[in-house]
């Protein structure tokens, strides 16, 4: 990657991976990294995975693969701009959601529940372990062996008591240290990414109204702009050519601030990134268009009785499988009872270590594969 600037994670500042690996022949170490992520499972399953509608509720929706992919385009976006290293912020992107359960937050709530006495579950901190552990394909080591930095960019954020448990990687959250810029654009990409298409998917699913969303600034702004300009164009039209300002606009007006934020600061190196404020930022104004257009969608789009219906069902199949798979292991698929059997056999801790591994094999499930082993295990009609 030529242009890099001296703050943006490079090959030569990188602290590596945990098990050593001879650099790759033809590309960079995050290249390497994207490109693993790409090749995962865990990957490919983003397909089936719930964004906001469950994956069955229409072919037009996001998806948390194409979420995933929407996020990684608007970070490549600014990172080429901003001479940070293009590769990691996709890789970032790629895999910031690895660890979701099927079903969206309603799945991870509900898993969270179902993990209480034995460690809870988040999302975040499942994507890492999705990464440092869980994907079985490389000879020489479980996970991908991806970078620090990926890590650190994967790794959002993180409670204290968890950060102790993870040596370097978890030293940022107790010492109040910043991650690489690229992990700081990643994070807002994702922001930026959900806000515009969930937006986009409420109005198609008719979950949201014009009328007040067109008091929301960031909305009406654009939409009074592309109405004046084409006052025949169909509604739909209207809507794409909308979003597709919001997005150019909120990428610009970050970009433009974070410019100004490094110009101040003057960094050297990507030390000096860590140790200052976070630089990744949209404006004042910025920033406060997007918090109102997020409070909107949480109050007209998530807690819509609808979306809030289809969570109800979610969470009580969660549930479900965790209680059943609790109970009798020997309804689970061979490799996760032996798995589980040889892991808790030398453990003092059988019981929580059983509890996570069932929260992984659920947590790794699509929407569709959750809800026929639900079938099967349930419905008496159902055959197994
Ligand atoms: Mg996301």
């Amino acid at each position: 990657m030529t242009n890099l600037a001296k703050y943006a994670v490079s090959d030569h500042n990188s602290k590596g991976r945990l098990f050593f690996e001879s650099a790759p022949q033809y590309r960079s170490q995050t290249q390497r990294d994207r490109d693993r992520v790409i090749h995962s499972g865990a990957f490919r399953r983003l397909e089936y995975k719930t964004q906001v509608f469950v994956n069955h509720e229409g072919d037009m929706f996001r998806t948390r693969l194409t979420h995933s992919i929407e996020v990684a385009q608007i970070g490549r976006s600014i990172a080429r701009v901003m001479h940070l290293n293009e590769d990691l912020v996709e890789a970032i992107c790629l895999a910031h959601d690895l660890g979701h359960t099927p079903f969206g937050h309603a799945g991870q709530d509900a898993l969270n529940g179902c993990m209480k006495n034995f460690g809870g579950f988040e999302h975040n901190l499942q994507s890492l372990r999705v990464v440092d552990q869980l994907e079985e394909r490389y000879a020489e080591f479980s996970g991908l062996n991806l970078t620090f930095e990926a890590r650190e960019g994967i790794l959002k954020h993180c409670s204290k008591s968890e950060a102790r448990k993870l040596g370097e990687l978890g030293e940022r959250f107790i010492q109040r240290f910043q991650p690489s810029l690229e992990a700081q654009v990643a994070d807002l990409a994702d922001a930026i990414a959900y806000n515009n298409h969930d937006l986009d998917d409420g109005l198609r699913a008719g979950l949201i109204d014009m009328e007040p969303l067109r008091e929301q600034a960031l909305f009406a702004i654009h939409f009074e702009e592309v109405s004046k300009n084409w006052p025949s164009l169909s509604e739909r039209r209207m809507i794409y050519e909308t979003i597709r300002r919001m997005i150019n606009y909120q990428v610009v007006d970050l970009v433009e601030t974070s410019q100004e934020n490094i110009e101040q600061l003057q960094p050297k190196t990507i030390d000096d990134i860590r140790q200052s404020g976070t630089l990744i930022k949209l404006s004042a104004t910025g920033y406060s268009q997007h918090k109102a257009l997020k409070k909107f969608l949480k109050d007209s789009l998530y807690r819509h009785y609808r979306v809030h219906r289809m969570s109800l069902k979610a969470s009580k199949i969660i549930v479900s499988l965790f209680e059943v798979f609790m109970d009798d292991t020997r309804v689970l698929p061979k490799d996760v009872q032996y798995r589980i059997k040889s892991i808790t056999s030398q453990s003092a801790d059988s019981e929580g270590l059983q509890a996570r591994m069932i929260a992984d094999y659920i947590a790794g499930m699509t929407d569709r594969f959750a809800i026929s082993e639900y079938e099967k295990l349930f419905n008496p009609l159902t055959l197994t």
